[in-house]
């Protein structure tokens, strides 16, 4: 048999994000983006090989991009597209695993927005859209929260009226759960120790931020909950506050419930406290430059990240190691250093060399010998998705 494409698609609310995966190839065949989507500036990018390609689309919809896209995609593959795994942020307490798509899916997906009113209503936009234009394929929808149905109840619930959870879904789901999958299976693979039984400590470390206890390849807690809002400092979000912070403001600022939401998730976490940017680049940039509130930035997300992974702690058996993946993850070497200076009574030390090393896609182990294992692992959620996808085609066959 030759090996299989997948086209991997994530969309938002104006823009679709895509990579063609091939099962056999390390490389995206192509990848790229539309952006700006339904105004006029709406523009695709995209990557085939070493090119870079742009095309304005003027206007276009989810619909007249996939239509854009897609004879790319198919001239990549050579015509030979075996499915199309879409990522969808919230699958409730529905979804304990990638689905295949039909009309049934579709609408447990739909009644899951009122959970992630802003990411659900655009992935059903690009599975319509993709649907129309590809009736005859097998798609996949592959849920951030699905990971993270294996926690025990002890850890999803929330201290609040039983009701609330029954009737309304009010408990903690977690998200980024492609991710904290894919680094904790290469984890496992990397060090030679089987998934099932093995314990993990994952920093998913992007715009977005989350830890995660995962256990014997199941995730056992997590750092976000109902929403994406919850846990860490992020690059707008704010993560945990006191709840009564909402009643607070609305008080003494007279702010209703939408304009605390925005400033909590558009105007908060390290763009909030910097004053100047949302991104971790820059604050380190500006640190080294005497910035004080960029360093106060830095030192509250590095604080804030080293109490969360000792509360993750509580769920491990025993400890293999300690992952860095995201963004910020995979190339802050001055990030994962400060965090563990915080976590001294886990005894972790650093090799300086192998932290420094670790940027820009290299991977490996940076903590020193005789310490516990730190590992630095590039996410790859589009390559995660396609290896659920397929997965989920085989055992269809
Ligand atoms: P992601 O959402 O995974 O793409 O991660 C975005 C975050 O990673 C942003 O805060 C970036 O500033 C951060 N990031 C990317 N490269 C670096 C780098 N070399 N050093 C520090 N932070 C980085």
């Amino acid at each position: 048999m030759s090996s299989r494409n997948v086209l991997v698609i994530n969309c938002g609310s104006s823009s679709i994000k895509f990579a063609l995966v091939n099962e056999d190839n390390d490389e995206f065949l192509i990848q790229g983006l539309a952006e700006r989507l339904g105004s006029s500036e709406a523009v695709l990018n995209w990557q085939l090989g070493d090119e870079k390609h742009v095309a304005q689309l003027h206007g276009a919809d989810h619909k007249a991009a996939f239509e854009r896209l897609l004879p790319l995609v198919q001239k990549a593959s050579h015509g030979k597209l075996t499915s199309i795994g879409h990522r969808v942020v919230h699958g409730g307490a529905h979804f304990t695993a990638a689905s295949a798509l039909n009309r049934e899916v579709i609408d447990v997906i739909r009644s899951a927005a009122v959970l992630a009113p802003l990411h659900n209503p655009a992935g059903l936009i690009g599975i319509e859209a993709a649907m129309t234009l590809y009736p005859d394929l097998t798609q996949v929808a592959v849920f951030d929260t699905a990971f993270h149905q294996t926690m025990p109840a002890h850890a999803y619930r929330y201290a609040v009226p039983e009701h609330l959870y029954t009737d309304h879904h009010v408990r903690r789901y977690g998200f980024h759960g492609t991710s904290h999958m894919f680094v904790s299976r290469r984890a496992a693979a990397m060090t030679g120790l089987p998934v099932e039984d093995s314990s993990w400590l994952v920093a998913h470390l992007g715009n977005g931020c989350s830890t995660c206890a995962v256990v014997n390849g199941e995730s056992l807690d997590t750092s976000m909950g109902l929403t994406p809002l919850e846990g860490l400092v992020m690059g707008t979000r704010s993560g945990d506050v006191d709840p009564s912070l909402h009643n607070y403001l609305s008080r003494t600022l007279g702010w209703d419930i939408q304009r605390i939401e925005s400033v909590l998730t558009k105007e908060s976490g390290l763009l909030g406290l910097s004053g100047l940017s949302n991104d971790m680049r820059t604050l380190i940039e500006a640190s080294q430059k005497g910035d004080e509130r960029a360093t106060l930035a830095i030192e509250v997300f590095c604080y804030r990240l080293a109490k969360s992974l000792a509360g993750m702690a509580c769920a491990l058996p025993k400890l293999d190691g300690l992952i860095f993946t995201g963004g910020i993850g995979e190339n802050a070497s001055l990030v994962r250093s400060k965090t563990l200076e915080h976590m001294r009574l886990f005894n972790f030390k650093l090799d300086e060399e192998a932290n420094l090393k670790c940027t820009r896609g290299v991977a490996g182990n940076i903590s020193a010998e005789n310490h516990p294992r730190v590992l630095v692992i590039p996410t790859n959620e589009e390559r995660q998705i396609a290896v659920e996808t397929l997965a989920l085609i085989d055992a269809k066959a």
